[in-house]
């Protein structure tokens, strides 16, 4: 076999509820992740040592804002040291990233290639860990890799890391509109943090719990989906950027049943009422002239999974 490639989701967080900061710098998340249908493609080869080579959405690579690495400090690069390291195998392999998914949009699309690389890399060694292993490195990789190799839809607890997956009643179609700029995640945590210390937002005890989400999500009915959307970053990310009260406007005058910020953001997610009213809304969006590009997506979608 010379070589192999597996393909993992961007994500959606349909519930993002955060607790305060806490001593260690992190925040306790109650998320509930829902994988879209936007995949990257990481594909290995034979090496001698790691080498990375980075193609498609946002394949600038470079170390400034909004950039792919493409060296070891690239999710990919670390998730192949870590699973060789953890595999007792040596690090020999070609890696090549195919991005779909925008960088630094709130989509995870780094997350996902971690995951990619891992179900890649370990049917490629042979190294055969097994499905806790492979959440438990994907944890130390980051907070949302764990979701990438899970996928569908999944419950989010500590700092997004433990996931466990959730039952839904059907699909919804979304579009999302993909700004020209990316947002940093430690910034729009550290102005939620400000916001909130400075009372423009109220303090809370603890993350906000996913009940109504999880109800809206089995039901299966768009509209309740779209009244139990909970995005704790919606304000800081809207703080930040002011061009996303104007996204989120022109998305519920695109027909969306509901609009939110995905993640950190700057991608908006606009719920649509079904698959028809999603293309529609997309062809609107495109040429509402707020989004560098939009996407209509489906979700549940699987997690990361070898390409056949
Ligand atoms: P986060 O997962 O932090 O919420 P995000 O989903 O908004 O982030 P990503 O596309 O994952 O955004 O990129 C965040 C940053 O991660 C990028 O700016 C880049 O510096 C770094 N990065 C590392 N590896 C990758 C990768 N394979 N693809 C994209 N970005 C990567």
């Amino acid at each position: 076999m010379t070589t192999l490639a597996a393909r993992a989701p961007a994500k959606v967080n349909v519930h993002l509820g955060v607790g305060p900061l806490r001593a260690d710098g992190f925040h306790e998340l109650h998320t509930v992740y829902l994988a879209v249908s936007l995949f990257d493609t990481v594909t290995v080869g034979p090496g001698e040592g790691l080498s990375l080579a980075v193609s498609g959405e946002g394949a600038d690579v470079g170390r400034g804002p909004g950039q792919v690495p493409g060296d070891r400090t690239n999710l990919v690069w670390r998730a192949a040291e870590l699973l060789a390291r953890h595999a007792g195998v040596a690090a020999d392999a070609s890696l090549a990233v195919a991005k779909a998914i925008p960088v630094a949009a709130g989509l995870a699309g780094g997350s996902a290639d971690a995951a990619a690389t891992l179900v890649a890399l370990d049917a490629f060694w042979g190294t055969r860990a097994g499905r806790e292993d492979l959440l438990e490195l994907a944890a130390q990789l980051g907070s949302d890799v764990p979701f990438g190799l899970v996928g569908g839809v999944a419950l989010g607890t500590g700092r997004g890391e433990q996931v466990t997956p959730v039952l839904s009643g059907g699909s919804s179609h979304w579009v999302l509109g993909i700004a020209g700029e990316g947002l940093s995640t430690p910034a729009v945590y550290g102005e939620l943090d400000r916001m909130r210390a400075a009372g423009r937002l109220p303090e809370v005890a603890g993350p906000a719990p996913a009940e109504a989400v999880l109800a809206a999500l089995r039901g299966g009915s768009a509209a309740d989906l779209g009244a139990a959307l909970v995005n704790d970053l919606q304000a800081p990310a809207c703080s930040l950027r002011s061009d996303l009260r104007r996204a989120l406007q022109a998305a519920g005058e695109a027909g969306a049943v509901a609009a939110l910020v995905s993640g950190s953001g700057p991608t908006v997610a606009a719920l649509a009422a079904d698959e028809r009213s999603a293309v529609g809304m997309a062809a609107e969006l495109a040429g509402a002239g707020v989004f560098r590009t939009v996407r209509a997506v489906a979700g549940p979608a699987p997690g990361a999974r070898l390409v056949p």
